[in-house]
Formats: C-alpha cells, structure tokens, sequence
C-alpha cells in the first residue's frame, strides 16, 4: 500500500470538505477531522485509491464497503460528539469511520464481525496514527456488555429493527444512531435516552448501507 499523503491528496480533502458542506453538513469539527484524516488510505485496492475523494461509496475487502463521505459525515454530526465521549461503532469495515470519530477526540470502540476484514483493519488504524482506536472482533447485535455503558453508538449497517441490547448499553443522555430498515433504502434515526424507561426517537434522511448481519464470520 502507498502510505503517502501528499499536497495534492489535502487539496482533493479540501475539495471534498466543501461538497459535503454544500450538502448540508455544519458541524466544523466533522469537518476539520473530514479534512484531516487521509481517506486514500483506507482503500485496500489500489484501483480505488484516485476515487478516495468522490463523494461515492466504494468496495474494501470482504464484499464490504467504505460509506460515502456524505453518510459518514451526516452520522457524525448526528451523534454530536464531544471531545473525551466513549463511542461504541458497529461495522468497523475500513476503519475510516472510526478514525473520523477519534480525530474528534472520541474515545472509539469498534466491532466488525469478519474476521479478515477485522484483522487488516486492526493493523491499519494504528498504522495511521490513531491507537486510540479500539477494535474487537465480534457481533454488534450483543454490543460490547463489558466496556458498556456509552456516551454514543453509531451502528454503520442496516439494521432490520433497533437491537435491543445497545439500547441497554447507552448511558442516561447518551445516543444511538442508526439506519433502520431491511430493504433498499433505510431510514437515519437517532435514539436518545432519557431515562432507564424513556427513549426520545428521531427520523432523519434515508440512505443506503450493507445489511447488518447476525453473528460472526471466520
Ligand atoms: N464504518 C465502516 C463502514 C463499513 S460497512 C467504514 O467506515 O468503513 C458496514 C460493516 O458492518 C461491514 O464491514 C460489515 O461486515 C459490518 N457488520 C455487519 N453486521 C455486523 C454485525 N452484526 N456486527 C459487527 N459488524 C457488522
């Protein structure tokens, strides 16, 4: 893999920042971490490495996917992070998401439920400079009970229903966010707990992610 990162890849971050601005994505430190962290490198396929700064999806490892720029950035200013918060991500994939989280000084906890995709991944993001990414290999539908409770959890797959477990892993005014639905498309929702017994819910935008799957492959 070329690991460089030259003036002309900050400059096609640049332009990337303010596409997915234009869009509607405000939140500057989503942006400043958009900016900051190289996406080229994310790409395990060389092919793919001059459409790193598209606004597209494209494939990782595994028949996985790397999410659009636009998706990460939306889901990242839905969670409202704040520096030091404990963030639990399903669906580590590339990785590229959990980086984007520490670059805003989350404290990141991972899963990924294939195994390969698990093993490169773990290898890359120290690699990039962000250690402080926790990744696990396991299945997000159980969360992680012993590292629990969290500030936020972002689930990067389309779940069929809310698991019920990463409700129970939130802390009191703590956040979930995921996309809900199992055809197509799927609705963004954000969940807020206000008390043991109260969930706010929130709708927003639709999208389109990979299926979150049930247990774990080897
Ligand atoms: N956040 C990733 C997006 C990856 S796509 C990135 O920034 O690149 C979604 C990922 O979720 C895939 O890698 C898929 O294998 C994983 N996934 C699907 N179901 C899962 C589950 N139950 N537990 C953990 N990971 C899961």
């Amino acid at each position: 893999m070329n690991q460089t990162d030259t003036f002309r890849h900050k400059g096609m971050r640049k332009k990337l920042v303010e596409s997915v601005r234009a869009k509607g994505i405000h939140d500057e430190e989503v942006l400043r971490a958009m900016e900051t962290v190289p996406r080229h490198l994310f790409a395990f396929e060389s092919a793919f490495i001059e459409r790193a700064y598209e606004d597209s999806a494209f494939p990782i490892a595994e028949g996985q996917t790397i999410s659009q720029p636009y998706t990460v950035a939306y889901q990242s200013q839905l969670l409202e992070v704040k520096k030091g918060d404990k963030i639990l991500e399903v669906g580590t994939g590339s990785g590229y998401q959990a980086c984007i989280l520490a670059e805003m000084k989350a404290r990141v906890f991972s899963i990924e439920r294939m195994k390969k995709l698990y093993e490169k991944t773990k290898a890359l993001i120290p690699a990039l400079g962000y250690s402080q990414v926790k990744c696990f290999y396991g299945d997000g539908y159980e969360g992680l009970p012993s590292f629990a409770p969290f500030d936020k959890i972002l689930v990067t797959a389309a779940a069929p229903d809310v698991p019920a477990k990463l409700l129970l892993q939130l802390k009191t005014g703590g956040m979930l966010v995921i996309p809900v639905g199992s055809g197509e498309m799927q609705v963004m929702k954000r969940f807020t707990k206000i008390s043991n017994d109260e969930m706010k819910e929130e709708v927003f935008d639709t999208f389109k992610f990979v299926p979150m799957l049930p247990g774990r492959k080897g």
